[in-house]
């Protein structure tokens, strides 16, 4: 289990252009690096196209794969977008959570956007920090 993700505020700021630009629909996509700190933020079309899911297209996902593979970096993270909520996973988010790594998700209520980061296991999912790799 990762208990920490590091993300400086470039990437942070990659993932929420991502997110803007997809809206009204989910925006996806996987984050790479190493010891726990963010330094790829690949987006991912998202196949179901839709406001209230997400599908990586399994083409680009594989293509990203072997891009992080051919770097020599890890797969630390996926992040998608909830254009209006919630903070948190979702049911579907849980059900759906397929690998071992850090579940970024990337909410909108109102105007403000925000980044949360978690970890799903059987069945549940637990906040785990995003810390300003800056620093
Ligand atoms: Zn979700």
């Amino acid at each position: 289990m990762i208990r920490r993700l590091s993300i400086g505020k470039e990437h942070r700021n990659a993932v929420l252009r991502h997110a803007e630009s997809q809206l009204p629909l989910e925006a996806c996509g996987l984050l790479a690096g190493r010891d726990g700190r963010v330094e790829k933020v690949i987006p991912v079309r998202n196949q179901a196209q839709s406001p209230v899911r997400f599908v990586m297209d399994p083409y680009e996902q594989l293509a990203a794969f072997d891009w992080i593979d051919s770097l020599g970096l890890d797969l630390l993270g996926i992040f998608h977008s909830h254009p209006a909520g919630p903070e948190t996973a979702s049911v579907t988010d849980i059900a759906e959570a397929a690998y071992e790594v850090v579940h970024v998700i990337c909410s909108r209520v109102g105007m403000q956007w925000t980044l949360r980061g978690f970890w799903i296991e059987n069945g549940q999912a637990t906040e785990i920090p995003l810390l300003s790799a800056d620093s």
